[in-house]
């Protein structure tokens, strides 16, 4: 009975519960990684935020960007303010291959038009146009509290840094959902794609304006004189700005048992920031292969770009760092490094749903709590547009997994025909190297309020700081 039992376990494949199976010490460090993390969700709300805030830990964890002296072992670059790239060199050649993680930092959001401000008359209030950005669903983004954050570039060239609504005493913007009452035509009859239409997303700006004016746009006129105040600028400005809506609430504990975080932007910023930590982590193990940590823009777009993961930059980054560790950037041998290279490109994947499990089959997909998922395909349909990672190189990575007692599962991101959607997996690929899906699963991905368990936070954490360090 007991020999029957045990060939039972040798068998049978089980993925294995972080809650149940981890230890003391584990949990504990998983709650405690989560702290820095909100921290981190609450300071980076854009891609600009997110290149700046790293670059500051990066300079603090003596790393220098390039060019830099030969001795730095620690080099990065950032290019255009959205897109970075970090490396800690190994102690063989980088034409023999890095071990690189890649996450992207923009998420979706609502932007403001490059003419946004104007008077409304019906009512009687200044208003902002808006063009979402990515994947959204539309009616999660009205009646609820959002921050302005960006820059503007001044006629004169200067840049301004703009944030307002994110400290308690500064005001939130609103775009106004339809009453209930009267939704009955608007809303009701249409489909849920259709019922809130982007042209209606234009967000309640303000509502004074000057006592006894006699100005035809006295709102308009107003806000203006309010923006010039403060910041110094013109209507005009507003053509050479990116000014990006986000939620302005923080990323905060979820659950009676705290065990989960509840945050925007965890698409996909959660990979970053566990790439990032993995990095910093290792980086005094001396290793032998180059570890690379590498934040791409635009991925809620298409990648393109000269930020997004389809531009030269990050080639451009790896042939510099050929050259500053004395190695030949030559395109033969860029290609060379980069075919000898494995990547786990670090984004979120969907997890089970208690309301929607249908939309998944559940042998095959992410579960919260069970650790990081692994996604050997992305894509839709017939994995049309996916990178179908090789078996040879996903036994690689479950390898190193294991042997490091990290949590793991491998799940694909719905069922098939159910939907799809890709990752920069197949444009790295494309370049050569041996590339996987491997990121965190998240419940109400692209929404305001995405879902992730500390468990799978801290497991995403440990696999990728296994992976950075092995041979
Ligand atoms: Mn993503
Ligand atoms: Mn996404």
């Amino acid at each position: 009975m007991k020999a029957k039992k045990e060939q039972a376990k040798q068998l049978l494949y089980e993925r294995k519960n972080f809650w149940k199976e981890a230890s003391t010490e584990e949990v504990k460090r998983a709650f405690d990684f989560a702290v820095p993390y909100k921290d981190f969700l609450n300071k980076c709300k854009t891609e600009r935020e997110t290149v700046q805030w790293t670059e500051e830990l990066l300079k603090a964890s003596k790393f220098k960007s390039l060019p830099a002296s030969k001795q730095s072992k620690r080099v990065y670059s950032v290019f255009r303010n959205k897109t970075i790239a970090m490396a800690v060199l190994g102690s063989e050649p980088l034409s023999a291959g890095f071990n690189m993680v890649a996450a992207h930092i923009d998420a979706p959001r609502v932007d403001l038009k490059q003419n946004p401000l104007y008077e409304d008359k019906s009512s009687a209030t200044a208003c902002m146009k808006t063009h979402y950005y990515g994947g959204i669903k539309k009616y999660q983004w009205v009646s609820t509290p959002l921050a302005l954050h960006g820059i503007i570039i001044r006629t004169d060239g200067t840049i301004l840094n703009i944030s307002i609504g994110e400290n308690e005493d500064e005001p939130v913007f609103i775009i106004p959902d339809l009453l209930p009452h009267l939704a009955r035509k608007e809303q009701y009859t249409k489909t849920l794609g259709e019922a809130i239409s982007a042209s209606n997303m234009n967000l309640i700006f303000s509502g004074m304006m000057e006592p006894k004016t006699e100005e035809k746009e006295a709102l308009k006129l107003y806000a203006l004189q309010l923006l010039n105040q403060r910041y110094g600028i013109q209507e005009k400005d507003f053509i050479s700005a990116e000014l990006e809506l986000v939620p302005a609430t923080p990323a905060r504990d979820a659950g009676m048992d705290s065990s989960m975080i509840v945050s925007y932007g965890q698409d996909d910023r959660i990979c970053a920031y566990t790439g990032l930590q993995a990095l910093i982590s290792a980086m005094e193990n001396k290793p032998k292969r180059t570890m690379i940590v590498y934040f791409s823009d635009k991925e809620e777009v298409g990648s393109q770009g000269n930020t997004g993961a389809q531009s030269v930059f990050l080639q451009d980054f790896i042939a510099a760092l050929l050259a500053h560790n004395g190695e030949s950037d030559s395109s033969s041998n860029l290609r060379k490094t980069f075919i000898n290279s494995r990547v786990l490109s670090g984004d979120v994947t969907a997890a089970v749903d208690p309301n929607y499990p249908n939309v998944h089959e559940l042998q095959n997909a992410v579960i919260f709590n069970y650790g990081v998922g692994i996604s050997k395909f992305t894509g839709s349909g017939g994995k049309s547009g996916c990178n179908d990672a090789n078996a040879e190189f996903v036994a690689e990575i479950i390898r190193i997994f294991d042997q490091a007692g990290v949590f793991w599962q491998m799940g694909e991101l719905g069922k098939v025909d159910e939907g799809g959607g890709g990752t920069i997996a197949y444009i790295l690929a494309n370049l050569g190297a041996e590339v996987v899906d491997c990121g965190t699963g998240l419940m109400g991905m692209h929404s305001l309020y995405e879902l992730s368990s500390k468990a799978d936070l801290y497991s995403t954490y440990a696999g990728y700081q296994a992976f950075l360090i092995s041979q």
